[in-house]
């Protein structure tokens, strides 16, 4: 419906295709990006094509055309979302937040970054220092976290390894305030990195001391030592290869090197009768717990760095009596469904946090529907839906969830492997109708999820190899308490767990599925108490080429993140609403009783002239301030008629 736009760049809302299926919708968003229309709405939703080469259409006058703007009075465009979750946050004092999703290279982090700028730029007109200096705060923690959490994959050059959720606090004035960054490292791989000159200004910028980043070099340059750190075995003794590693270590960490040689090759274990032995590590071994501590000195380096960024971008001393409401808008970023080939514990973990998400949205929608239906006066129509909480009850249902039994098998003393793994969920969730198991070859593979959501996302197929392994905290103690013991204070403060000694670690620990599960359902919740927004992205290539719309491809994406359904859902209450007067100034030349003016009493009463005179009565309803219409035929046909004028 937008104004600047004809129609043979297709239509900017997929609730005014002809009929909803996936023919119609792909020929749209095909036709769209063809057409250099890379964004499309939904309703309020945001579909986002990657095109893959620079827009020129994120400037100024980009932003002063969305600015203050009503959804549908321009093209859809990233801004016209950035500024709906504005509006309603100032004018409403409604805490909002903006979901963005798509597979990997889908161009979500790029959607988050012109989000946040444009927010940056409607905000603090008046220019205060203050505000101007959490702004760029907040823009500098972006820049600072994609250099420590991104990396090259060969589905993405700048590929984000973790999700990112940042609230963004502002004052009754509208102007930002400070903020807050959760952070859901997924993949334990680590990225070897170095820090370019704009990373080091802007660690400045926000506030990092120079012991501070002094330090984040020096744990850089240990990982770096660990990835080529080699072992070899001789006569029975496992040894490292070549001191000055050792030595190297131990002074960027300032420990001492036999300690950093005894991390390395031993492990201190409690036997049963309470005596604490030594053991020495086989050269597997000490390659496995070589990896699992680079890796988690980059965990552990780039959660304290988000705890820093949090320090100085948290809200302080704001008076909500002097001061008024401080209300949020929560932006994420964060994998959506991904199915491959092969799928791993990662994928489940990112699929299960998408069933998550794709539950708060039906839900979070259809409050919303309701909540204007109400405020409107409409009476409320039942929309028929798949409720995805089976799927997730299966994964996270205490006791008796997947997640549940590989805790347990993580748990087991002795050697549990993920074949019986499996069987112990065969056992337990044989008879759940969306679990299915079968054997492939070697491995096993357990199949979960829909058919949720119809047609949504198919049933995706995970293989449990390596299930309990990347379940488990890998890392020896040995190396937790190196780290503590450092004198280096940042590294110790890094380290808290290693002042435990080894008889008071055999406390179980929390498993990463659990860890997982646990910083999502409080995410879930942080969402659902505020008024959502969302932008789905899709990916319409693997070669990165602007010019490329792989059909197959897109369809597959169109289908998990459920587009289709959500226009059915859009569709099947009032796909479309607007203001009496806004309706009359767009509609009001298709009719005699309209044009130049009407001689109504009220612009209700103009409106309900133009839908008469076109014969479309029966498809829309009459709210205190809106016209509501069910399907967007009667639309097209009055957009149609004012194109002809
Ligand atoms: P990941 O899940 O791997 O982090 P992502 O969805 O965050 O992926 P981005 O890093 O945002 O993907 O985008 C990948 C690349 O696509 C960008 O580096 C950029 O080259 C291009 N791109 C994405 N969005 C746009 C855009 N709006 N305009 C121009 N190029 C874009
Ligand atoms: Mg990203």
């Amino acid at each position: 419906m937008a104004e600047l736009e004809g129609l043979e760049f297709g239509k900017s809302d997929f609730v005014l295709l002809d009929e909803v299926n996936m023919e119609q919708f792909m020929e749209n968003l095909k036709l769209r990006f063809e057409k250099a229309r890379i964004y499309t709405f939904i309703g309020e939703v945001v579909v986002s094509v990657n095109p893959y080469k620079q827009m020129d259409i994120y400037g100024k006058e980009a932003i002063d055309a969305y600015r203050g703007r009503e959804l549908y009075e321009n093209p859809p465009h990233l801004y016209a979302v950035a500024d709906a979750a504005y509006k309603a946050m100032k004018r409403r004092a409604k805490d909002t937040c903006i979901v963005i999703s798509g597979e990997s290279g889908a161009g979500k982090t790029e959607a988050s970054k012109y989000i946040m700028q444009y927010i940056a730029a409607i905000t603090n007109p008046s220019q205060r220092a203050e505000v101007e200096s959490v702004k760029n705060v907040l823009l500098k923690s972006n820049c600072v976290l994609e250099a420590f959490g991104n990396a090259k994959t060969n589905r993405n050059d700048n590929s984000s390894r973790f999700g990112k959720y940042m609230d963004i606090n502002f004052n009754f004035n509208g102007d930002p305030t400070g903020g807050h960054i959760n952070n859901y490292l997924l993949e334990k791989s680590v990225i070897y990195l170095s820090l370019s000159l704009a990373v080091l200004s802007a660690l400045q910028v926000i506030g990092f001391s120079e012991e501070e980043i002094d330090s984040i070099y020096r744990i850089l340059g240990t990982i770096l030592i660990l990835g080529n750190l080699q072992f070899e075995t001789d006569s029975e003794s496992v040894q490292v290869v070549g001191l000055e590693a050792v030595s190297h270590i131990a002074g960027l960490t300032t420990t001492k090197p036999d300690n950093v040689t005894k991390s390395l090759l031993f492990r201190t274990v409690a036997t049963g009768g309470g005596e604490v032995i030594e053991k020495g590590h086989t050269e597997k071994e000490a390659c496995f717990g070589r990896d699992a501590f680079a890796k988690a000195l980059y965990e552990r380096l780039f959660c304290w760095i988000v705890a820093r960024i949090n320090a100085v971008i948290e809200v302080k001393d704001y008076n909500p009596v002097l001061h008024g409401k401080n209300t949020v808008i929560g932006v994420l970023d964060i994998y959506g469904f991904e199915i491959f080939e092969n799928n791993s514990f990662e994928q489940f973990c990112i699929n299960y946090c998408n069933e998550k998400l794709q539950q708060l949205f039906i839900e979070l929608i259809l409050r919303q529907e309701q909540d204007e239906y109400q405020r409107e006066g409409i009476t409320w129509q039942h929309i028929d839906y798949f409720n995805n909480q089976i799927i997730v009850d299966l994964v996270e249902q205490p006791h008796k969830g997947i997640i549940s039994v590989l805790d347990e098998a993580c748990l087991t003393v002795g050697k549990v492997t993920d074949t019986i793994c499996l069987e112990s969920m065969d056992a337990k969730l044989g008879q759940h109708p969306h679990y299915t198991s079968r054997k492939v070859g070697q491995t096993s593979n357990a199949g979960m999820g829909p058919p949720t959501w119809e047609p949504g996302p198919p049933t995706g197929e995970y293989s449990v190899e390596g299930f309990l392994d990347k379940n488990k905290d890998p890392l020896f103690q040995d190396f937790k308490r190196l780290m503590y013991n450092s004198s280096n204070p940042v590294l110790k403060e890094m380290w808290p767990d290693g002042q435990l000694s080894i008889t008071e670690v055999t406390k179980r620990p929390l498993t990463a599925a659990t860890l997982f599960k646990n910083s999502i359902v409080a995410l879930v919740d942080k969402l659902g108490c505020k008024e959502p927004y969302y932008v789905r992205c899709i990916k319409p290539n693997e070669m990165k080429s602007p010019v490329l719309f792989d059909d197959a491809r897109c369809q597959h994406q169109v289908a998990y993140l459920g587009l289709l359904e959500n226009v059915r859902v859009r569709r099947a209450g009032f796909a479309y609403r607007q203001p009496y007067a806004r309706f009359l100034q767009r509609y009001k030349m298709t009719c005699e009783y309209t044009w130049p003016n009407h001689l109504m009493e009220t612009d209700r009463e103009a409106v309900e002239a133009i839908v008469t005179q076109h014969g479309f009565q029966d498809d829309v309803a009459y709210g205190h301030t809106k016209l509501f219409v069910r399907t967007p035929r009667s639309l097209f046909t009055l957009e149609q008629e004012r194109a002809a004028l």
